[in-house]
């Protein structure tokens, strides 16, 4: 699949579920009003639509949220896509708060997933708390070395937030570096109604320099396909990344669209272009007619977003559309 700017698209994020066990403030409201169950699709319909999607040419998957590992049965789905390793699908992972991997990580090994990413934005127990506000620490580092027991390779994702963790970028890159874990660090993006959200803003051009002084930081041609962008860490032999979105747009080299549990496809994170899968699955034309209209969402794929601090780029907030 390949959209009006010469992308090629090979990459389906899909949001398994808007629901979730935590209340991350910059991702979610507190009173948040989640979609009524009757809405979502079952898992075996999101699995025949990431079929479809296979089919098209899609080799990597990444499920999310939302909690993917909240969703009830998830693992069914998982193990389903499994079985697409190998033939067509090159690569299956998920992005997770890791508060159930303690109780996952040895099916998702078995499934075939060989990578995930866990999201940590502090090590420090009251302040995990407060960001997460429902979260336990104890129960992601758990989650956590469970799947590093499985041989899960872990990237952490860890949003800079201003005056909240910008104290901790040395002792993640510490700890990450004696765990054996890359670290990417992500730009808070204005998605959806939340409090403190400039506030907390940091541009991650200013913290790369900081990191700099105190860390020898080596250009790496290493790439995921995501728009990260890697540094090595001489002095752990780790990775840093960088998700900036704001100061340093990604959008030239985008190789993914997303699709949440009610079936939409949206081919790009901060915009609003969508295309209605759903209606097509559920008349029963897997084939030609819902082929034809992800064709539809890749022609209009826009050329990037527009995010800027200070203005809500769309109402929906991340957990929507999956981060
Ligand atoms: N619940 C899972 C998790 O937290 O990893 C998966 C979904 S979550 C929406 C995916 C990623 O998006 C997380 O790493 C989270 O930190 C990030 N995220 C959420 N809201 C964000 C925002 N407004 N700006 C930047 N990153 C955000
Ligand atoms: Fe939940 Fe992930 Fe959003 Fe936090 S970032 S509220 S864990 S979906």
């Amino acid at each position: 699949m390949i959209d009006p700017f010469g992308r090629h698209i090979s990459y389906l994020r899909v949001s398994v579920t808007d629901r979730c066990d935590f209340r991350c403030g910059y991702c979610m409201a507190e009173d948040m009003s989640f979609l009524p169950k009757s809405d979502l699709l079952s898992l075996e319909e999101l699995e025949r639509l990431c079929a479809a999607f296979i089919r098209l040419g899609v080799t990597k998957l990444r499920l999310t949220g939302g909690e993917p590992l909240v969703r009830r049965n998830v693992m069914s789905l998982i193990e389903g896509l499994g079985q697409y390793l190998g033939n067509g699908l090159e690569e299956l992972t998920l992005t997770t708060n890791g508060s159930q991997l303690a109780k996952h990580a040895n099916g998702l090994a078995m499934a075939g997933v060989r990578r995930i990413n866990v999201s940590l934005d502090t090590l420090n127990e009251a302040k995990f708390s407060s960001i997460t506000r429902w979260g336990r620490l104890s129960q992601v580092l758990e989650g956590i070395a469970a799947a590093k027991t499985e041989g899960l390779a872990i990237k952490i994702n860890m949003v800079a937030l201003k005056g909240v963790n910008d104290d901790e970028f040395d002792i993640m890159l510490e700890w990450c570096g004696r765990e054996g874990f890359d670290l990417c660090l992500i730009e808070t993006m204005p998605m959806g109604e939340v409090t403190h959200r400039e506030e907390t803003h940091l541009a991650l051009s200013e913290v790369r320099a900081d990191l700099a002084r105190r860390w020898t930081l080596r250009a790496s041609d290493y790439a995921t396909g995501g728009p990260a962008r890697y540094m090595e860490v001489a002095e752990t032999g780790q990775r840093i990344g960088f998700i900036t979105p704001l100061s340093h747009n990604f959008c030239e080299s985008c190789n993914r669209v997303r699709l949440t549990c009610t079936g939409t496809l949206y081919m790009c994170l901060g915009q609003e272009d969508a295309v209605d899968l759903r209606k097509s699955l559920r008349a029963g034309q897997d084939g030609e007619a819902l082929e034809a209209a992800i064709r539809r969402g890749i022609a209009a794929k826009p050329k990037g977003h527009d995010f800027v601090i200070g203005r809500v780029a769309v109402p929906r907030h991340m957990s929507v559309t999956g981060g």
